[in-house]
């Protein structure tokens, strides 16, 4: 029996399983999907929230600044893409420039640091592309861009390095009280535990509702974007966000970890918890509301468009309870989710203990994380490199500059991907403009080979996704 099982390698699963896995604990951590992050935690906005938004008195308000520090940290320990670039909250006339007040008043009071409020003027001299229009703006310094699945798979690689098991392709269908635990049934099996933690996003009303009233209802809330390629140089220095509303934090205009321009999310509830299609009416809205910001976006330089869905609630807020004996929710985990991880995962383990968890620390517990990125080595010690390991003399996408070697690396990592978008997350092959039409082949027959798979049996992501047509171990595809 394991002590604890985490329904969920999201952000907030994959948090969790990294603070737990410096306790002497059996854990495990059940997804459905083939790999970590392939929620809500793989598309998003991927900010670093600076805490000024959510109300005071929500967990929201309570964990976000915590939440934002932590991340910082943790970037560095575990060797994950960061720019800390600021955000500008802008206001157009004098009614956003209140907001621009009642939103610094509210950061002061979830303890967000080093704020400002600037005029127009300011605001123009530090991010010349804006609207003319623009009267004046919040500063928010302590805020940035994160790569997000890289933040998970990090946290999730060092727990299961650390001992926590990690079993995917399990769909949890069903949980039965036992008299030290629950029984979990997935689809392809049985695992008992003594605590479940339910972290499974847009689903973790349904999760909730197996063992304790209905405490809130999901609306699934879907958002989409545009990536535009760096060609169009950088745009904006800092994540440029308009005044909130009711229905969320509204269309931004912000630079990526890689240098891209990151545009979007517009907010639509969507029936299907999993529809992230993308839709030609809610692009156009997108890129109305975004020209209000910067007139000149060149929206033409789009490379990608993609859609996340929020697992907002009417509860309005995260839903982290001890909500049955032994069965702890980490739910409803709506933006800023990503920022909050590291934090309700601490928070998590409060609860835990008060519902009487043993944590007894581990003598030993390594929590970091390193990578190679080849283009980061400084030009002089590149050959001595490449003579060491000749796969990193070899670049196999074009685009982002990453090498045979990193890619290798990314395979032989304690959680090994089956499919393109897995080492696209790993190592950033297909990130850039071609969007993987040139590498994609060339790390398909990477991964076949160093994982003994055919060809066939590689994916594009998700399980069904086969690329090629021929026959399998398991029949034709
Ligand atoms: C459009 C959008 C923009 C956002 N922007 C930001 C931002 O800029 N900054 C920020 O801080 N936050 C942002 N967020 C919020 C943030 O992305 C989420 O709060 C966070 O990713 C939620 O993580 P999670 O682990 O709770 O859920 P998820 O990442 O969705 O993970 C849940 C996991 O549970 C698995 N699962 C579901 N059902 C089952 C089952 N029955 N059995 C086993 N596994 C199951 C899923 O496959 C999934 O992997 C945004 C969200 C969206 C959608």
């Amino acid at each position: 029996m394991f002590d604890v099982a985490i329904l969920g390698a999201g952000v907030s699963g994959s948090a969790l399983a990294y603070q737990l896995s410096r306790f002497h604990l059996d854990v495990v951590v059940l997804e459905k999907e083939n790999d970590v992050s392939l929620g809500a935690s793989r598309a998003n906005t991927a900010i670093v929230h600076g805490g000024y938004d959510p109300p005071p008195d929500t967990l929201m308000g309570h964990l976000n600044v915590d939440g934002a520090r932590m991340c910082m940290e943790l970037v560095d320990r575990l060797d994950v893409e960061f720019r800390k670039t600021g955000s500008l909250i802008v206001a157009f006339d004098d009614e956003d420039m209140k907001e621009v007040h009642n939103l610094y008043d509210r950061g002061l009071q979830n303890g967000v640091p080093s704020m400002e409020i600037l005029d127009g003027e300011e605001v123009s001299r530090r991010e010349p592309n804006l609207s003319k229009e623009i009267i004046g703006a919040l500063w928010v310094p302590e805020s940035g861009v994160i790569n997000p699945w890289e933040f998970t798979l990090a946290m999730m690689e060092v727990a299961v390095r650390e001992g926590v098991e990690l079993k995917l392709c399990e769909k949890v269908i069903g949980l039965k009280r036992q008299d030290k635990g629950f029984l979990i049934e997935t689809e392809r099996g049985t695992y008992s535990a003594r605590y479940v933690v339910n972290a499974t996003g847009v689903h973790s009303e349904k999760i909730h509702n197996m063992v304790a009233e209905p405490a809130f209802h999901i609306h699934p809330t879907r958002g989409q974007y545009y990536l535009l390629d760096r060609s169009v140089g950088e745009v904006v220095n800092s994540v440029v966000f308009q005044c909130p509303s009711p229905l969320g934090k509204g269309v931004l205009v912000s630079p990526t970890i890689h240098y891209n321009t990151l545009v979007g999310p517009d907010s639509e509830v969507v029936e299907d918890c999993e529809n992230t299609s993308t839709t030609r009416e809610a692009l156009d809205d997108v890129a109305r509301q975004a020209k209000r910001s910067v007139p000149s976006l060149q929206l033409g330089s789009n490379i990608r468009n993609f859609a996340g869905v929020r697992a907002n609630s009417d509860y309005g807020d995260f839903y982290i309870k001890i909500s049955a004996p032994y069965f702890l929710d980490i739910a409803a985990i709506k933006s800023p989710g990503l920022t909050c991880a590291p934090r309700i995962a601490t928070y998590a383990i409060e609860l835990l203990r008060e519902a009487g968890l043993d944590f007894k620390e581990k003598e030993t517990w390594d929590g970091t994380r390193s990578v190679v990125r080849f283009k980061e080595i400084p030009e002089e010690e590149r050959e001595a490199f490449i003579r060491e390991n000749p796969l990193y003399g070899r670049v196999i996408c074009r685009c982002e500059t990453i090498t045979e070697g990193e890619i290798v690396a990314a395979i032989h990592r304690p959680i090994t991907p089956v499919s393109l978008d897995g080492i696209k997350r790993r190592a950033g092959t297909g990130m850039g403009r071609c969007q993987s039409g040139f590498c994609g082949p060339r790390v398909l027959e990477i991964l076949a080979r160093e994982t003994g798979k055919a060809t066939e049996d590689i994916l594009q992501d998700k399980e069904g996704s086969h690329i090629l047509i021929g026959d399998t171990k398991e029949g034709r595809v």
